[in-house]
């Protein structure tokens, strides 16, 4: 019997998936510590709610009152209404200023929020050694001794 050469007598080696680190790359966010926003697609934006991401808003005319006619000059006829288009208006939606868009309120427009699985650590124990860096020599199966 003599020493195991392999893991140096200690019956143990270094986890060949984690190099003894005892953590891998999380794989949800792929280390990054940050997934794609999941409210907002990653994009950092959303539809403006007010416009539905149009950007332009329609209102009922009150100059008259939606009907799109206004009495004219002669009282028994009425006249098309200058301010408006059939009884509407259509203006720039003042929420998003007409680009439609509005900034994502869960990730304050950067498009990414906190992986879950590994709290934004962007780690996760390794599975294969169950987190202990280490793993039951093979050559020796682990009595350190060969
Ligand atoms: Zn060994
Ligand atoms: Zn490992
Ligand atoms: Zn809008
Ligand atoms: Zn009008
Ligand atoms: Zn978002
Ligand atoms: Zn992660």
């Amino acid at each position: 019997m003599s020493v195991c050469e392999t893991c140096k007598g200690s019956g143990f080696v270094n986890c060949s998936e984690c190099h003894g680190k005892k953590t891998l790359n999380c794989s949800t966010c792929d280390g990054k510590g940050t997934v794609n926003c999941s409210k907002c697609n990653g994009k950092g934006t959303l539809n403006c709610r007010k416009c539905d991401g149009t950007g332009k808003i329609t209102s009922e005319c009150k100059a008259c009152g939606g009907t799109g006619w206004v009495p004219s000059f002669n009282p028994s006829s009425l006249g098309k209404c200058e301010f408006c288009h059939e009884g509407y208006i259509t203006s720039v939606c003042p929420d998003c200023d007409g680009s439609g868009r509005e900034t994502c309120d869960k990730c304050d427009g950067s498009g990414r929020e906190e992986c879950r699985i590994c709290y934004g650590s962007g780690r996760e124990e390794c599975f294969y050694c169950h987190g202990s860096g280490r793993k039951t020599c093979d050559d020796c199966n682990g009595t350190g001794e060969e």
